[in-house]
């Protein structure tokens, strides 16, 4: 089989990826093939929380952040399809004793509405009425941003995938024993269990796998895999907390309403995402499962990874405990909600915890998209925008390619 282009990953990189790419070639003088060895997102994109926020420092992401919130609402406005998008807002807390939080947090505000970020501090009053059943001190300060919220992250591919095919993309799953060829210097194809395919240019949105299979190519860049753990409770029900939240009416939530494809998308969720800079968590409610899920704010170094396909997708006792005293102590009522379950798997980290996205040097015709370290499934519409404008040579406009190039390491 011959492609322009073939995306290695069907996760929400590589879907995306996909679907930028095929919106913009000829099916038939350009075909676009994704091959993925598993099933789309049965890597650490089919577990992730997918929190859509914008409170990022760097003011690049966090300028991609907020191009990423304007293209979910757009694909679920032009194309119809869910993507199961609540915007329930985004609060970050921080304690008036957290002086370097509060630093950083002011400091990213001033960048964020800079850039057209809708977002503004909040004071301890606000906070109680944003997040009913919070407790915080009377001097706290938050952020909130009333456009954020999560996606359903198994929906999300789905459509992403869908979308790729609508637009002539091709769809391989269960694709084993990944060869790239190379001649002189340039891509030439791919040989796979499935058979070879010629192609000019190849994109590795293989998260976790992406340095092993670079090794194997000789190739040697500064990624390391750590893990990534959440704990999973009941979700206080909306009548169990003072006065439930739904939510911020504007285009998106008219949209859910109008298609209504999924009705328990439309349940009131009992608060907006959190994130506890001073405490170190995030927790958010998922209505369609009734379910809470918390996590670390930053990851914790997971150290010789051997087998990534064999390892525990479960989260470690130490971090249960400590992920439900976080919340608890901070909002009361999950006290009494019991825990249902935990997930864990890895994420791809690069040494300054920076994604690396463009050209692998020295090989032309190879791409890799890698290192997104914990919180970055929402990114993924703009780096497939701007994957797909730098594949086919166009000007990049969805974000700065010299920020995130292989470069940086020399
Ligand atoms: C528990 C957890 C919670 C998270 N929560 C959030 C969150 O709230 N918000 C957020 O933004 N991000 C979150 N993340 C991070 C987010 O999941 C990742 O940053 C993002 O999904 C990475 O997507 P990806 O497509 O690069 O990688 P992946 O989803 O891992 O996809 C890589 C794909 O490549 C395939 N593959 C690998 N090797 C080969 C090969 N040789 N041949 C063919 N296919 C191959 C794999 O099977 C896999 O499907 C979380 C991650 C975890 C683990």
């Amino acid at each position: 089989m011959k492609g322009k282009v073939l995306i290695v990953g069907g996760g929400a990189m590589g879907t995306c990826i996909a679907m930028q790419v095929a919106s913009r070639c000829d099916p038939l003088k350009e075909p676009v093939i994704l091959i993925e060895k598993g099933q789309l997102g049965s890597g650490s994109s089919g577990r992730a929380g997918a929190i859509v926020h914008q409170s990022y420092s760097d003011r690049e992401v966090a300028g991609m952040a907020r191009d990423a919130v304007r293209l979910y609402h757009d694909i679920q406005s032009t194309t119809g399809r869910s993507l199961g998008l609540r915007r329930t807002g985004v609060l970050s807390v921080v304690n008036a004793s957290d002086t370097d939080g509060l630093a950083q947090m002011d400091a990213d505000l001033e960048m964020q509405t800079s850039i057209g970020i809708k977002v503004r501090r909040v004071d301890a009053a606000e906070i109680r009425q944003l997040c009913p059943g919070i407790e915080v001190a009377d001097d706290a300060v938050g952020r909130f941003e009333a456009e954020g919220g999560y996606v359903n992250p198994a929906k999300a591919i789905k459509t992403f995938g869908v979308l790729a095919r609508g637009r002539g993309a091709t769809t391989r799953l269960g694709v084993q024993d990944l060869d790239i060829e190379i001649e002189n210097g340039k891509v030439r194809g791919v040989h796979t269990s499935q058979g070879y395919f010629e192609t000019p240019n190849v994109v590795l949105a293989t998260g976790s796998w992406t340095a092993t299979i670079l090794k194997k190519m000789g190739i040697d860049l500064p990624l390391s895999v750590v893990r990534s753990e959440e704990c999973v409770l009941n979700m206080p029900q909306v009548n169990q907390g003072e006065e439930g939240m739904d939510l911020f009416d504007g285009p998106v939530a008219d949209i859910e309403t109008r298609f209504r494809q999924d009705p328990l998308e439309l349940k009131p969720v009992p608060h907006p995402v959190l994130l506890d800079i001073s405490s170190g968590f995030h927790a958010h409610c998922e209505p369609h499962t009734d379910q809470t899920r918390v996590g670390r704010l930053g990851l914790s170094a997971f150290n010789s990874v051997k087998d990534l396909d064999n390892l525990s997708k479960q989260a470690s006792p130490e971090f249960l405990e400590w992920a439900v005293s976080s919340l608890g102590n901070r909002m009361p009522i999950y006290k009494d909600m019991g825990m249902t379950g935990s997930l864990a798997h890895y994420t791809a980290v690069s040494t300054d915890h920076r994604p690396i996205v463009g050209p692998v040097q020295g090989i032309e015709g190879l791409f890799i998209v890698v290192g997104f370290s914990g919180s970055d499934f929402h990114l993924a519409p703009s780096i497939g925008e701007g994957m797909a404008q730098m594949i086919l040579d166009e000007p990049v406009s969805a974000f700065t390619p010299e920020f995130f190039s292989a470069a940086r390491f020399g």
